[in-house]
């Protein structure tokens, strides 16, 4: 069984005066966790123990019973009657915070020995303890109750007595086949929210390799994402290679414009002050929108990804490597904007790997080497060109491809993700058949990093290719041929590329 856990968040609606409670709640459960900190750092061994042990020990060095009279450090100076659920739910916060602290500050002083040891100068600063305590308030088992659909009752710190309070949750419902955790007390801005994480199992999909070799129905989604109009463009094919559906997500000249505005104004600003502070980030509100904006279409797109693989019954989600990152010349805000377009295409991936794991679609990537340049259908050479260009050579980031030996016209984009999809496929021929993959047609005088069209069969997230396609890039964006004149499918492919099948 494989087991992904996600967070329902649900608003409350509550009393006007609940929400002072709620504030109250949260202060003294840091208090308690900042309380639990000083007292690890007077005893650091009990890091060395695990959560379960190391809470016995706390609550040792801390709790007052008639067994343990005198605590070393007694929790009853913060204050009285604190329930036990309460308190551990702020120990396990303190134990959180002081194993990530040990071991940034155990790091940092492994890089200054080795600096010390070169003889080199080393002036980065200490990790330092967290000064503020912001945590939210866990509720963990006997701290709420009687929860259903539309409400639950929370016990509470009013900042003057302990309190059972009933509150309404409005929002997503919780999902039935779950398993629920305990949940937090969360503010955002005036609004108090319940988190709860749910734990969701589910039998593990089985191996790509095992999905593609075994049924040659296996529905796979090919994305090639690119830096133009079309952010990615997807096609569903089974294994044997019909081709189910395509989907082009567009929104690409809209991010971009955006963006090289935005660095456009950093570089007159930058301009205008003329020193840039070393170590201190200039134009923070302006970065803070380009960042924002491309978290929201990363996760936009990626979740429109899953959302087709899912509707056309995909089980495989499959990407090309990104390869390096090709500096480009120009102006500031040019540069700044393909670099920006590159990592996004990284964490579409990377959203759309963690969301496609959810719905139990597995995701693998491929050789990025000459995907756009090749014919999905009989694997020659492409032209690549825009419309009213002659059909010939081949224009970076050209909307159009046309295949001189087979015939096959087409969009280049799409082209390019029934390529990606096809070398999935190839990889687990080629271990089966066990012989190496002919060089690609046209290119045998080139010189190719391993002479095969695929390779990495082993690993998800394997090296960085030094040939990436796309590599100059277009930005401006290309006009998009409406028809799709591109064969539906591809029975006509070479009969190498299927998947010998054992009957
Ligand atoms: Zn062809």
């Amino acid at each position: 069984m494989a087991k992904v856990t996600t967070t329902i968040k649900q608003v409350l609606n509550y009393q006007d005066h609940h929400a002072a409670w709620f504030a109250a709640n949260q202060v003294l459960f840091n208090q308690i966790a900042a309380f639990y900190f000083e007292v690890i750092q007077a005893h650091e061994n009990v890091l060395d123990l695990s959560n379960q042990d190391a809470l016995t020990a706390l609550e040792q060095l801390t709790h007052t019973t008639k067994k343990n009279p005198t605590p070393a450090m007694p929790l009853s100076d913060i204050g009285k009657d604190i329930p036990a659920m309460f308190r551990r739910a702020a120990i396990h916060a303190a134990l959180g915070s002081a194993r990530s602290f040990s071991s940034h500050r155990a790091k940092w002083h492994k890089r200054k020995e080795k600096a010390q040891a070169r003889g080199k100068k080393f002036t980065e600063r200490p990790p330092v303890p967290p000064r503020s305590w912001k945590k939210s308030a866990t509720l963990y088992a006997g701290q709420w109750k009687q929860r259903t659909g539309s409400s639950i009752v929370l016990k509470v710190w009013t900042g003057a007595c302990w309190s059972w309070v009933k509150v309404r949750i409005t929002g997503r419902e919780l999902p039935a086949d779950t398993e629920i955790g305990s949940p937090s007390l969360i503010r955002h801005g005036k609004q108090w929210w319940l988190h709860s994480p749910v734990e969701k199992q589910f039998a593990s999909p089985s191996k790509i390799e095992k999905q593609v070799k075994t049924c040659a129905q296996t529905k796979m989604c090919a994305v090639d994402l690119n830096l133009n109009e079309q952010v990615a463009v997807c096609t569903v094919q089974t294994v044997e290679g019909t081709i189910l559906a395509t989907t082009f997500i567009g929104g690409g000249r809209e991010i971009s414009g955006f963006r090289k505005k935005q660095l456009g104004r950093i570089a007159r600003n930058r301009r205008k002050t003329g020193i840039i502070v070393e170590g201190e980030q200039d134009n923070v509100h302006l970065w803070g929108k380009i960042n924002h904006v491309d978290e929201q279409i990363a996760h936009r797109v990626s979740a429109r990804i899953v959302q087709f693989a899912r509707e056309h019954e995909a089980s495989i989600l499959v990407f090309e490597h990104l390869g390096n990152l090709k500096p480009s010349r120009g102006k500031y805000s040019h540069r700044g904007n393909s670099k920006r377009a590159f990592w996004m295409k990284g964490r579409i991936f990377k959203y759309a790997k963690y969301k496609a794991y959810h719905e139990g679609i597995l995701t693998s990537r491929v050789n990025p080497r000459n995907t756009s340049r090749e014919c999905a259908r009989c694997h020659s050479l492409v032209a690549r060109y825009a419309q009213g260009m002659s059909a010939e050579g081949y224009t970076l980031g050209a909307p159009l491809v046309l295949c001189s030996q087979c015939g096959m016209r087409g969009n280049a984009d799409r082209n390019a993700s029934l390529v990606i999809g096809q070398r999935l496929i190839m990889r687990y021929q080629k271990s089966s058949q066990g012989k190496p993959q002919a060089p690609l047609l046209g290119e045998r005088g080139e010189k190719s990093p391993g002479g095969e069209a695929c390779q990495d069969a082993k690993s998800e997230e394997g090296p960085s290719l030094p040939q990436a396609r796309h590599a100059g890039c277009n930005e401006h964006g290309t006009a998009q041929d409406g028809s799709l004149r591109m064969d539906e499918h591809l029975s006509d492919i070479p009969y190498q590329l299927r998947v010998p099948f054992e009957l």
